[in-house]
């Protein structure tokens, strides 16, 4: 296999007025830092041509595919509430897209190539740290089996990019089922573009929700599709502890995946509350408010399709209003199934609820860490001396102690044996997250020293975070308390 990658794109064979055709501008001393060769495979890619001095022109924007149509796309969104009619991509290109081998239309797209028509004032350039942070937490998300976009790529490109300081500059390469965003959708309805906005409703139903096509209202299906996909979402960001951070609508996919991986994090301590990014002063994408944000940007979704559902705007209304309400009790639903798993309950009681809800309450007034406390609850019900690994993490162990009894009382109406159960609570419940210091170190080698051995590292112990890793044990503590990271910052 060489250069001659079997593009088929899709969507630069839609209406001109979605995209910009441009190509990457060349960097000056392209090196790859890190290919992703089993995902290379399963697109279909050569992993030995990926990684040589072509594949790596490719993959730094010097080199653009014979088959690929290099396009940044139009799009629009509500930045921390208010709306922008203009954002799109002002530091990404889509080079083209190819089917993977389980036959799904993935796009391949370069972040960091340079400016675009959408720059604005932007460079259209990344920063090194930003790209190592995407390609560990994204690929971290795709091990924990939550659907999201892909890293196949990290590439220096040798040139420096200015921010509030002077930074390595890098291109990441990101696959992802496409890069349509809810904002997509509003760039076309705010101008009134209603075919525009019928035609993107008919390709992402062709693409993501080919089952609406079918049905009798096809456009309502592909909202509760949406909200569907995106309730489930959430609900496993939930459960793995993960704020996105800038939870605008242009940074929502409506394929359900997660994307644009900027100021994220993974909570260490459980508190509802947590807000890291440092742009968010409201707390408006605070852990506990991603339902509720999630919920507000669908809801603009549901606007942009208004004309598309019905003439009869008041009819159009109900029928979006109706699909809305349909997210509440889909989130709670996935995420009440996911946190009984996580609790080792495999039958449904009435009480389920209260008992994760104490749980949380509990571990929240005793700053308990949020993944080691899940992850040695695994296995600490049938030995009672497991529970010392417990309760330490609460600040006044006793609280554990009180729900305790609870818990045991409940497992006590499940028939699985201790030994299933172990097995099912420590393949939801990580042993590792890409803890927000270790990724803060990591980035400090690889910027400060060109050091990549502990981001190398790292993306080992976190592919596969289900797994007890001894010679990594390290990895799974929380931060001593001058390693605490407080904020993360965006500026990609
Ligand atoms: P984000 O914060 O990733 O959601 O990006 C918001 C918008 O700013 C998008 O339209 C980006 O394309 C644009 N943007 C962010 N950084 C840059 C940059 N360095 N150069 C040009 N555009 C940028
Ligand atoms: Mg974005």
């Amino acid at each position: 296999m060489t250069a001659q990658i079997p593009f088929d794109n899709s969507y630069a064979r839609l209406p001109e007025r979605f995209f910009a055709r441009i190509a990457p501008t060349p960097v000056r001393a392209p090196r790859l830092i890190r290919l992703n060769r089993p995902l290379a495979l399963q697109l279909g890619l050569d992993p030995e041509w990926l990684a040589s001095t072509e594949g790596v022109e490719m993959l730094a924007g010097n080199r653009v595919p014979d088959a690929a149509e290099a396009i940044a796309t139009a799009y629009a969104g509500h930045q921390f509430g208010g709306f922008v009619p203009q954002l799109g991509d002002g530091r990404a290109i889509l080079l083209g897209e190819v089917i993977d081998q389980s036959g799904v239309r993935r796009d391949i797209q370069l972040k960091g190539p340079g400016p675009t028509p959408f720059s604005r004032r932007g460079d259209g350039r990344a920063a090194m740290g930003p790209v190592l942070r995407e390609y560990v937490v994204s690929e971290t998300m795709a091990a924990l089996g939550i659907p999201t976009t892909r890293a196949l790529a990290a590439v220096a490109t040798g040139e420096k990019v200015i921010r509030e300081e002077i930074l390595p500059g890098a291109v990441l390469t990101r696959v992802a089922s496409s890069h349509i965003r809810v904002g997509t959708f509003e760039f076309f309805a705010r101008r009134g573009d209603v075919e525009g906005v019928r035609v993107l409703a008919d390709h992402v139903i062709a693409r993501h929700y080919p089952d609406a096509a079918h049905a009798e209202k096809p456009f309502l299906a592909l909202l509760q599709a949406v909200i569907n996909a995106q309730a489930e979402l959430i609900a496993q960001w939930l459960l793995v502890g993960f704020i996105h951070g800038v939870m605008n609508t242009d940074n929502m996919s409506v394929a359900g995946e997660t994307i644009d991986y900027g100021p994220c994090a993974f909570m260490d301590e459980y508190d509802p509350a947590a807000v890291w990014s440092a742009i968010d002063r409201q707390g408006r994408y605070a852990y506990g408010n991603q339902p509720a944000i999630a919920q507000w940007n669908l809801t603009r979704l549901a606007e942009c399709l208004l004309p598309l559902l019905s003439n009869d705007t008041e009819l159009a209304v109900q029928e979006a209003e109706e699909a809305l309400s349909a997210f509440p009790p889909t989130f709670e639903k996935a995420y009440q199934a996911g946190l009984r798993r996580k609790l080792g309950l495999l039958t449904e009681h009435e009480a389920d609820a209260a008992l994760g809800r104490d749980l949380l309450s509990a571990m929240a007034a005793n700053r308990a860490d949020f993944t080691l406390t899940f992850r040695r609850l695994s296995g600490a019900e049938s030995d009672a001396e497991k529970d010392g690994a417990v309760r330490s993490l609460f600040a006044d162990p006793s609280a554990f102690d009180e729900w305790a009894v609870r818990w045991r009382e409940r497992l006590a109406l499940e028939s699985t044996d201790a030994a299933a159960r172990r097995n099912m609570m420590r393949a939801v419940n990580p042993a590792y997250i890409p803890r927000n210091h270790r990724v803060e170190a990591v980035i400090r080698a690889a910027v400060d020293r060109d050091d990549f051995g502990p981001f190398e590292e790292l993306l080992t112990v976190l592919s596969q975070p289900f797994e007890d890793q001894p010679a990594f044990a390290h990895y799974a503590g929380p931060p001593e308390e001058q390693e605490r990271v407080r904020q993360t910052f965006c500026g990609t």
